[in-house]
């Protein structure tokens, strides 16, 4: 049975419906009240509070589809975008969610059936982990569900126990993952080989049961609760007989308008994959009130925009196209999200500024890089030569790297953050002669800050060369 991303989307709205689920509607990319959080990176995030306890809904079953994005702080995928056939800057989360109402039992009875029954995937393409001392868990799987031993692992913190962020809600989880079959290289979870692109994660039981303080001391919640996390994409492409969540529907029609725009025929390019999946980034963050800038949100924006204008550029675009597929993006996503088409033109207008920008001195900092790589000895581009790309020409670090990357070359970051501090010193004892002049530039930066507190998530230009 095929079904469209959207079909999917309101399939499992529906299924949770009818289990007494209240459909919540999808909130900002900007946590609300949060300053421990660059963006929302999970369908929890709004529910955080509720939670903790210190926010009372009507409800205490809820589900929902929501926006993420993971470019920075705890979750980040950026460098996966482009390498994978699974991780988006951008992502729909589908979850359900108990509040002090039912816990383990019914959160894996309910995902199985809505796989197995709703959708009809076959069983013995479903693989499971738990958390490894969750004998509770594992007995559900192997004798309720009936999952064969063989297809269920034990897994330790790193991937089966779920954080948000350095604090805040969390606990052990339990994962179901679809085998993608013997075409593709990869193992099932916990063997070497897992990281692979054969056996996909596609959904994440957490079972909340803490909250974990500043200090690292796990309090446990009053409640025990569930919060439950499975991207549209990935079970798109599963549904669709397809591999890579780049070949969905959404994915697809992206691509198609990419290749228009900047005039490249081969749909299965990669760079046309990174621009795809950016527009959907860089048009919702800006839906969501964030604009390029120097700082904090507006930085990691900014890197998103200017990767993507370079990956056209080396498909042969010669003028502003990026800002061009906001329009097939509203086609693909305006009917789920109409804060999209009521933002059109500013999300153009805020595309075509940053690309034009951009282009002022990509050309020349894109020759210099090619220098840069063709005199090189060793497997290393020079700290000074990235920062000099950086400070003169608007080339974040990260885009220098992904451009190395391409011919298996690191950037030295630590030669970097030395240049840049260098530079600080110098900027500072010039300071001391231009009072003035530096407080008036001072105040400038201020307005341009999003404002959010000093947290490990809180982006400092520096702090995101080092992720
Ligand atoms: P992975 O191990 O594949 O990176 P994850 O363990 O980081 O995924 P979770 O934090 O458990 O992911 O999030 C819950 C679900 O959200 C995942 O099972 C997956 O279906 C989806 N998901 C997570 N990250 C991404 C991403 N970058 N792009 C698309 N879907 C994602
Ligand atoms: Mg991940
Ligand atoms: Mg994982
Ligand atoms: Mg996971």
């Amino acid at each position: 049975m095929s079904m469209t991303s959207a079909e999917i989307r309101s399939a499992f709205l529906n299924f949770f419906t009818e289990r007494g689920h209240e459909v919540v509607p999808s909130g900002s990319l900007i946590p609300h009240n949060d300053d421990t959080l660059l963006f929302t990176n999970a369908g929890m995030v709004p529910f955080k509070d509720v939670f903790l306890g210190t926010d009372k809904r009507g409800y205490t079953r809820a589900t929902s589809s929501q926006r993420c994005v993971r470019a920075g702080g705890k979750h980040n995928d950026l460098e996966n975008v482009g390498y994978t056939a699974r991780h988006h800057t951008f992502f729909e989360m589908l979850g359900n969610f108990s509040f002090g109402d039912y816990f383990k039992r019914e959160a894996i009875q309910y995902s199985w059936q809505f796989l197995t029954v709703q959708l009809g995937l076959p069983a013995d393409k479903l693989w499971v982990t738990v958390f490894e001392t969750d004998d509770e868990a594992y007995d559900i799987w192997a004798k309720e569900i009936g999952v064969p031993e063989d297809r269920i692992s034990r897994i330790g913190e790193k991937d089966n126990f779920w954080s948000m962020g350095d604090t805040g809600p969390c606990g052990p989880c339990s994962e179901i993952f679809y085998d993608h079959g013997a075409d593709v290289w990869g193992g099932p979870p916990g063997t070497p080989e897992e990281d692979g692109d054969r056996y996909i994660e596609i959904w994440n039981l957490v079972f909340m049961q803490y909250n974990r303080q500043p200090d690292g001391t796990m309090e446990p919640l009053a409640k025990q609760s569930i919060d439950t996390g499975m991207g549209l994409e990935r079970i798109a492409a599963i549904m669709q007989g397809v591999h890579s969540n780049y070949e969905t529907d959404t994915f697809v029609a992206l691509i198609q308008a990419a290749a228009n725009a900047v005039g490249y025929e081969d749909l299965s390019n990669q760079s046309l994959r990174v621009i795809a999946d950016h527009i959907r980034s860089c048009s919702f963050l800006i839906t969501d009130g964030v604009l390029p800038s120097n700082e904090g949100r507006g930085y990691v924006l900014r890197r998103i925009i200017r990767r993507a204008v370079r990956h056209g550029t080396k498909l042969g675009a010669t003028e502003p196209f990026f800002y061009k597929l906001v329009d097939a993006l509203i086609k693909q996503m305006g009917d789920a999200y109409p804060e999209l088409v009521s933002n059109q033109q500013r999300i153009e207008q805020a595309l075509l500024q940053e690309e034009q920008q951009f282009a002022r001195t990509l050309q020349r900092g894109l020759s210099i890089l090619d220098d840069a790589l063709s005199e090189l000895e060793g497997d290393t581009i020079p700290g000074d030569v990235a920062f000099k790309l950086y400070d003169t020409y608007g080339f974040p670090l990260d885009l220098t790297a992904d451009v190395a990357r391409e011919r298996d070359v690191k950037v030295d970051e630590e030669g970097f953050a030395v240049a840049m501090d260098e530079q600080r010193k110098r900027a500072q004892q010039a300071s001391q002669f231009t009072t003035d002049y530096t407080k008036q530039l001072k105040s400038e930066q201020v307005t341009e800050f999003s404002g959010y507190g000093n947290t490990s998530d809180s982006v400092q230009i520096v702090e995101l060369f080092h992720e």
